[in-house]
């Protein structure tokens, strides 16, 4: 028996002792109840053998012989069948003449003194302890003790999933290195904290994990705890604002001091955005005052503990960009983790994870399986093994074989298409050269940051690749050059595909716009275009005023100005256009070989692009600290 069921046992023991007790203070047990007038009867015919009066009640003895005439039969059936000295007990009546009367038929009787104190222990306090008991077992139940179960937090709902062990490890996670890479510090502080104390190095309090559904932050989150063996905490966002007002924030309250108790450990926060969505986003629409009164005590928590205590908060999300600012000020949600949909190579080592406690027919292609799910997330890819595996299971086949999975990735695609979340093959070949355009003008422009990563792989919602270029130092001014060449490469994207496919796709939208706000810029706010200028335009539209729907722009300059100011902007980005069709047109090649090399690898990254580009000469450019810029999609 192990020690959850011992305690069972023990709370079963108690309550039903308590019942015994309840029940002897009655004397149910062994007496039959008169009624008051068959008492008087059996007295008056003189059957009472002795009389013991308590606290409004008598109890005592009778004797049997010739009581058929007195009482009725069944009552003297019980009464025979209670225990020996045939006892019973009644109910006494306000009569004052009972005693003379027990005098004259010569019974003998006593008056019990009452132990007042022992009844009311046992007529009000065990009642209570009985239903205490049972609360308890069923709070034991519930949870605490069990692990990964369900554990209520005091006056609050709160439903925080405890688990003290996740049984996940690193081991678990695959195609997501850097991630964990960067998390292990986090194991390592979690593992032996008074090394870091000691240094009085300082560990981040919050880490939020961004990436869309399915690429597994929860699965990391839980690999944290698992690997540094802590407790994991987790709750849900959305469950927090759907409470009354007021509760929400104690719940929050709760959450951090059963964390405190529980260090070192880990609290996980899904679905952050649904809880920290920036507070001025709801105002208009009613608001959302619970909401904030939680997102604000959430605050509060961070602020108020040390990291010292052992308590690391993960957070995740797939919507940074609608968080509240205030949580990702130091000190809160200082460090971001990006986890994208896995490549080529990650997609195949979470295929080998998943198929680890399948039997596998030899003749599966795994690295076929995974150059074929291009968009697939991590649960997408353990959801394709379970599939095949039933489909297999249920043909009473002794493996998986490859036919299994191309029935499940049939099905599976089919189903995600319907999502958009995968692409078609053409759609892929668009992204391709669309991609490889802005990564090519990059390197043909002196005055933009060097490209670190091209990929074709879907990320987020908008995004369908993206082109990382590395800074390679902070920058505080930009020239007018350094913008123009920045505009330039966000052009490419679209310019490429006009080039290759003599045909334009919607990919290019976001570029588009953020190529406009910048030449915008140049002419109302930098006094860079030379028909306007120094004066500046004020057109900025009014901040999103207490998050209402963003204000008409409102313009301090005359109708004319206004115009030129339009054809300024695209005088800017048409030239900026005819530039980068030139580049473009003069490297044809290296641009179809890139696409090319895309839509085969998914990922290039800089030393591939360099062989590619054949300059690895110079291909050692000092990393910078400041955040690589991206121009999505
Ligand atoms: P998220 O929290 O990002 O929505 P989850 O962590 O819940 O995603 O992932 C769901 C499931 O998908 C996991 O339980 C796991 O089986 C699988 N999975 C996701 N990413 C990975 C990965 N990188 N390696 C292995 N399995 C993964
Ligand atoms: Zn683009």
């Amino acid at each position: 028996m192990d020690k959850k069921n011992q305690i069972s046992v023990w709370y079963f023991v108690g309550t039903f002792v308590i019942l015994l007790l309840l029940q002897d203070l009655f004397d149910a047990r062994h007496t039959e109840t008169l009624a008051y007038s068959d008492f008087k009867q059996v007295l008056r015919a003189g059957q009472l053998e002795s009389v013991e009066l308590r606290d409004g009640m008598a109890t005592g003895a009778i004797k049997m012989e010739g009581l058929e005439a007195i009482l009725p039969r069944e009552k003297l059936e019980k009464l025979a069948k209670s225990s020996g000295e045939h006892r019973f007990v009644t109910v006494l009546v306000d009569d004052p003449g009972l005693v003379a009367e027990m005098d004259q038929a010569k019974v003998r009787y006593t008056a019990v003194a009452q132990n007042k104190w022992l009844s009311a222990i046992l007529s009000w306090i065990a009642p209570a302890a009985v239903f205490f008991l049972i609360w308890m077992f069923l709070m034991k139940r519930m949870g605490g003790a069990a692990h990964g179960g369900l554990l209520e937090i005091g006056k609050s709902k709160a439903k925080v999933y405890m688990q003290t062990e996740t049984g996940v490890s690193f081991k678990d996670v695959a195609g997501i290195d850097e991630a964990k890479e960067e998390l292990m510090e986090v194991v390592d502080f979690l593992k032996t904290p008074d090394r870091y104390k000691r240094l009085g190095g300082k560990i981040p309090k919050g880490v939020l994990i961004v990436g869309a559904p399915g690429t597994g932050k929860t699965l990391l989150a839980k690999a944290v705890a698992g690997e540094a063996g802590v407790p994991f905490m987790s709750l849900s966002g959305s469950e927090f604002v759907e409470m009354f007002v007021g509760v929400g924030a104690a719940r929050v309250r709760d959450l951090f001091d059963q964390a405190a108790k529980q260090a070192p450990c880990i609290v996980f926060i899904d679905e952050l955005d649904a809880l920290g969505k920036s507070r001025g986003l709801n105002v208009m629409g009613g608001g959302h005052d619970e909401r904030e009164q939680t997102l604000n005590q959430l605050l509060v928590e961070m602020d108020g503990f040390d990291t010292n205590t052992g308590v690391i908060i993960l957070a995740a999300t797939n919507r940074p960009e609608i968080l509240d600012p205030a949580l990702l000020r130091p000190g809160r949600f200082d460090r971001q983790i990006a986890l994208d949909r896995p490549d080529l190579k990650g997609r195949l080592q979470i295929l080998q994870v998943h198929t680890k406690k399948v039997t596998l027919s030899p003749k599966v292609d795994l690295e076929s399986v995974a150059a074929r799910t291009p968009g697939f997330a991590g649960a997408d890819l353990g959801n394709l093994v379970n599939e095949a595996t039933l489909r297999a299971a249920k043909r009473g086949k002794k493996s998986v074989e490859m036919v299994d999975f191309e029935d499940a990735l049939d099905r599976i695609v089919a189903g995600l298409e319907k999502k958009n979340r995968v692409m078609n093959p053409k759609e892929k070949q668009f992204v391709a050269v669309h991609e490889a355009g802005h990564a090519l003008v990059a390197e043909h422009r002196e005055n933009v940051d060097r490209v670190a990563k091209v990929s074709i792989i879907p990320r987020g919602v908008a995004a369908l690749g993206y082109t990382q270029q590395q800074p390679t130092e902070d920058r505080y001014l930009l020239r007018r050059t350094e913008i123009l060449d920045r505009i330039d490469v966000l052009l490419a994207g679209r310019v490429a595909e006009e080039l290759v496919f003599r045909d334009v796709s919607t990919g290019a939208e976001n570029d588009l716009q953020r190529a406009t706000e910048m030449a915008r810029h140049m002419v109302t706010h930098y006094g860079m275009s030379e028909k306007l200028g120094l004066a500046t335009y004020d057109a900025q539209p009014m901040p999103m005023f207490l998050g209402g729907p963003v204000m008409p722009e409102q313009r301090n300059c005359s109708e004319r100005t206004a115009e030129m100011i339009d054809t300024e902007v695209a005088e800017l980005l048409a030239q900026s256009k005819e530039r980068v069709r030139d580049t473009l047109t003069r490297n044809r090649e290296d641009l179809d070989a890139l696409a090319r090399l895309l839509l085969e690898e998914e990922v290039v990254d800089r030393p591939m692009l360099d062989r590619l580009l054949r300059r690895s000469d110079e291909a050692q450019a000092a990393p910078s600290s400041a955040q690589p810029a991206e121009v999505e999609s």
